[in-house]
């Protein structure tokens, strides 16, 4: 059977709810999936490392790359650029690998009106609670981008309807493996499957 083409896995979730630990344990269970690799101009925090996470830009490295037209979506958050480049979903997605991106809800709504076969996941917290322990704990929010931090929540609260799936990060495990799922379910879809062969009979 011919391979079928690739497909998008969109991973949204507040500032603070875990994405990260949830999604490297999506990547330990399913090594074949790859990650997209957006550019930011955000500063590293402590342990992220230039092409692992991000690819860290100045800002006026990230403005040459929209000129260029080299970003499929981007989006500005107060103070700093998110973007996603071609290069990073279009040839995985051609050699059939699915890609697993983390993008903020402008970032999801974009690449689902570009990519309508793209599948998008919200990772909420168990509580808000919960979350803004988090934030706090975390230490590398000051005070005004905690609360900037906050009103983003507020306001990506308002989109989580659009999304395919909500999953609640109340064990990193148990979410990482409700995303797992959604993915393996999804790849079996009949649409997303190259079946006109199938039963073509050899001779
Ligand atoms: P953080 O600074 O905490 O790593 O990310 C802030 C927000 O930007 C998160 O919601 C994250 O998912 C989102 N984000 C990361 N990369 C991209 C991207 O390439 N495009 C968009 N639209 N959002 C992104």
């Amino acid at each position: 059977m011919e391979k079928s083409k690739g497909m998008l896995i969109v991973v949204s979730g507040f500032s603070g709810v875990g994405k990260g630990t949830v999604v490297q344990l999506v990547f330990e269970s399913m090594p074949n999936l790859q990650f997209s690799i957006s550019c930011t101009t955000r500063k590293p925090r402590a342990g992220e490392e230039n092409g692992v996470e991000y690819f860290f830009l100045s800002e006026e490295e990230f403005e040459k790359k929209i000129a260029a037209g080299e970003f499929v979506e981007y989006t500005k958050t107060f103070t700093n650029y998110y973007g996603t480049l071609k290069s990073e979903i279009d040839k995985p997605l051609d050699r059939g690998v699915d890609v697993l991106l983390e993008l903020n809800v402008v970032g999801a709504k974009n690449i689902k009106k570009l990519y309508p076969d793209s599948v998008t996941v919200f990772i909420t917290p168990p509580s808000i609670g919960a979350l803004k322990a988090r934030l706090i704990g975390r230490g590398s929010e000051t005070p005004e981008s905690l609360s900037r931090r906050l009103k983003e929540i507020e306001n990506e609260s308002k989109d989580i309807c659009h999304y395919d799936y909500v999953v609640t990060n109340n064990v990193a495990r148990t979410c990482a493996d409700e995303i797992v799922n959604i993915i393996r379910s999804e790849r079996l879809k009949t649409s997303r499957q190259n079946l006109k062969n199938l039963f073509v009979q050899e001779d």
